[in-house]
């Protein structure tokens, strides 16, 4: 039995997926034919409560879409210095929108008014690049999955505004964000102007992201799509399978979420375990103790199979998904357990 924590996307199409899969509808997209791309792109905006959808290939490009179609070169994006859009996504900003980022510490990724207002910058300045986009991400994948309630967006997003910033959400892992606090998704068009979500985390759905957004910005992220190169042709194959995930994998990640939290409890137990992050979602951080690394327990957890990543000097992540069950959980909590038994034993 083979264990993969090191991401949510890790996941096989499930046999149901595979049937939604194999009876697409299916025409070229590029022409705006492809049936089961337009329904899923007009079931993500109004799950979202927002007008637009664009199914795009990555996270990474409905991300760097959003930015671009919301930004003017030398302009600049305010967001958390471990976001995603700034730390992985290969320089994309800087590539794609000439744009500079102001990276603001946050309170576990979660940027707040008074900071974000300590940062913009208001164009009179000529030395000053001009403050254009707040982007947000949620849940945050840096500080092992933390979130933000409904209210503290609609706090960032009505300041913001009233600023004249433009609001971008990288809502990779939104619905577990949503899984924590209730939130109703369809609330959260209304407090931004671009949002990305990804299928193919938690949801899991083989490839694919949506970006949703306001009619106003369809086109131009559609011609960026196209620039990117990233229009696909049959693509209702996988879109399909995107339709399923929106159906039959949402309720499901508060599995996830608990499975988490008993990694993590189980963790912090261990003695060469020197902390570990809160687990608020599906993903857990912990930092190793100082007489031994990361590759050492890495090494050691592959003998049995198990696979996590290094998330930093002295950090490992795991992420819990719709391809860990009870049964791997066991075995994971097991093989834990005893590593810890041989390394102060030897
Ligand atoms: C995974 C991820 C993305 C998108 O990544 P892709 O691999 O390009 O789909 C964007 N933001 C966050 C926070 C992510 O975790």
């Amino acid at each position: 039995m083979i264990v993969d924590l090191r991401s949510d996307t890790v996941t096989k199409p499930t046999s149901g997926m595979h049937q939604a899969i194999l009876a697409a509808e299916v025409g070229d997209d590029v022409f705006g034919e492809d049936p089961s791309v337009k329904m899923l792109e007009e079931k993500s905006a109004a799950i979202l409560g927002m007008e637009a959808g664009i199914f795009c290939p990555s996270g990474t490009m409905t991300n760097q879409i959003g930015i671009k179609v919301l930004t003017q070169p030398y302009q600049e994006v305010i967001c958390y210095k471990g976001s995603h859009i700034y730390k992985y996504e290969g320089g994309g900003l800087a590539g794609n929108s000439l744009v500079s980022v102001r990276l603001l510490e946050g309170d576990r990724g979660r940027i707040s008014v008074p900071e974000i207002e300590l940062n913009i910058n208001n164009g009179q300045d000529a030395h000053q690049p001009i403050s254009s986009v707040v982007a947000v991400e949620n849940t945050v994948v840096r500080e092992a999955g933390s979130f933000y309630r409904l209210d503290q967006i609609q706090a960032i997003s009505g300041f913001a505004r009233s600023k004249g910033l433009k609001m971008h959400l990288d809502g990779a892992r939104l619905f577990n964000a949503l899984t924590e606090t209730g939130d109703k998704s369809t609330d959260y068009g209304k407090y931004f102007d671009t949002i990305s979500i990804c299928l193919s985390k938690g949801l899991g759905a083989p490839v694919g992201s949506v970006l949703v957004c306001k009619k106003e910005y369809e086109s131009s992220a559609r011609r960026m799509r196209k620039a990117f190169g990233g229009g696909m042709r049959q693509a209702g194959f996988l879109a399909a399978a995107g339709i399923y995930a929106l159906d039959h994998h949402i309720t499901r990640l508060k599995e996830d979420h608990v499975r988490a939290r008993v990694l993590g409890k189980t963790l912090a137990t261990l003695p060469w375990v020197k902390s570990v992050m809160p687990v608020d979602t599906n993903i857990v951080i912990f930092t190793v103790g100082d007489a031994i690394t990361p590759e050492q327990v890495l090494a050691k957890w592959a003998e049995h199979q198990i696979k996590a990543i290094k998330f930093g000097p002295k950090e490992i992540r795991l992420v819990t998904h719709l391809d860990f069950d009870d049964r791997m959980l066991e075995k994971t909590i097991e093989v834990f357990k005893n590593f810890l038994f041989n390394t102060w034993m030897s």
